[in-house]
């Protein structure tokens, strides 16, 4: 009888993980932008035109690729960042799973541009569809430049399912917010159709950062978070209650500087105002948990944004503890409650 079962070629292999890793022009600048903060950079340029559907580009002054491994970089499971399973166990890179720019890769244009401080000059790697189609050598800084275009071109069912210019635009300048508040010390420069949507300082700290992505009544509602315990440090800022609105999108959590979502996280988040603030109602909250990074599962999902806790309850107490106890230093809260 004839075989039925064989083994996918590369080509398919590669765009059915594009298909869990590359949802929209969203997912490219999360994981290009997380390639250039782990290349050490302090200064990322990300730029896109309608949406990230005709382009996505990100400049940063990182550490670079070597051109003898540039094309390395665009293999699937090829990564600089682990050596063995053990290293999941202490991640200190927001990537690892060495999958990003091969399925970006997989279905689109990307151009990438790079060059590390031992070359003289840089390399120019163009690769279409997972083909490589030019190399050579080319006259740049040290760093790398990353351009994508004609995304999904070949994958016309994930193509229609693009949403407006608009409605792609702010999914980016969302991701974008976060990943310049998750990190100290880079500054990010966010250009959406040739216009600067805003440019956050290198000297930057927390607050600094969210003053210039949020606005003025947001930023004047904030009460700072300090909470200390033996499993974890929680720093940050949450609204007093002239601040709300009837989503969670202004609640952002980091896990060792990596944003995530975990939406106990944010009932816990909201548990700690317990009814002082109307019904449906949200505060905004921006909170940096630190945690051993051996308590903390983030290969969850090839996305990366949801991570496992172990002593998940313990943990949600605690952030619950910590806005409980900026509310009550705030007096916001004025009986101080029993604990138990
Ligand atoms: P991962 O980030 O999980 O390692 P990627 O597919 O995102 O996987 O990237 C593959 C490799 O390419 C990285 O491990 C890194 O060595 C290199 N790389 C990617 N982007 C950059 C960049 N902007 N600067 C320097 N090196 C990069
Ligand atoms: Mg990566």
């Amino acid at each position: 009888m004839a075989k039925i079962i064989h083994l996918l070629d590369n080509d398919t292999i590669n765009k059915i993980a594009a298909g869990e890793v590359i949802e929209n022009p969203k997912s490219i600048v999360k994981e290009l932008v997380e390639n250039s903060i782990d290349a050490g950079s302090d200064e990322i340029i990300i730029e896109i035109k309608n949406g990230g559907k005709n382009l996505i580009r990100i400049t940063d002054n990182g550490k670079g690729i070597d051109r003898g491994e540039i094309e390395d970089a665009f293999k699937r499971h090829c990564t600089s960042k682990i050596q063995t399973s053990d290293d999941l166990n202490s991640l200190f890179t927001l990537g690892f799973r060495g999958e990003a720019l091969a399925s970006i890769a997989a279905v689109s244009q990307i151009e990438v541009i790079s060059r590390t401080i031992d070359e003289q000059y840089g390399v120019k790697l163009v690769i279409k569809g997972g083909e490589v189609t030019l190399k050579e050598d080319i006259g740049c800084p040290v760093g790398t430049t990353i351009s994508v275009t004609e995304l999904f071109y070949n994958v016309p069912a994930r193509k229609k399912f693009l949403k407006s210019d608009a409605s792609e635009s702010s999914h980016i300048n969302e991701i974008v917010s976060s990943l310049a508040l998750s990190k100290k010390n880079i500054s990010f420069k966010y250009i959406n159709n040739n216009n600067i949507a805003f440019k956050t300082p290198k000297t930057n700290n927390f607050i600094n950062t969210i003053s210039s992505l949020y606005d003025k009544d947001l930023y004047d509602s904030l009460l700072s978070v300090n909470y200390q315990s033996n499993l974890i440090s929680i720093q940050g800022y949450t609204s007093n209650l002239n601040y709300y609105r009837g989503n969670r999108k202004n609640q952002l959590v980091f896990v060792n500087g990596r944003y995530i979502k975990h939406k106990r996280i944010n009932y816990y988040i909201e548990a700690a105002y317990y009814t002082l603030l109307p019904k449906n109602k949200y505060p905004a909250c921006f909170l940096k948990l630190e945690i051993n990074p051996t308590l903390v599962d983030v290969n969850v999902h090839p996305a990366k944004t949801e991570v496992r806790f172990q002593n998940e309850e313990l943990i949600l107490n605690e952030v619950k503890n910590a806005i409980y106890k900026s509310l009550r230093t705030n007096n916001i809260i004025k009986e101080v409650k029993k604990e138990t």
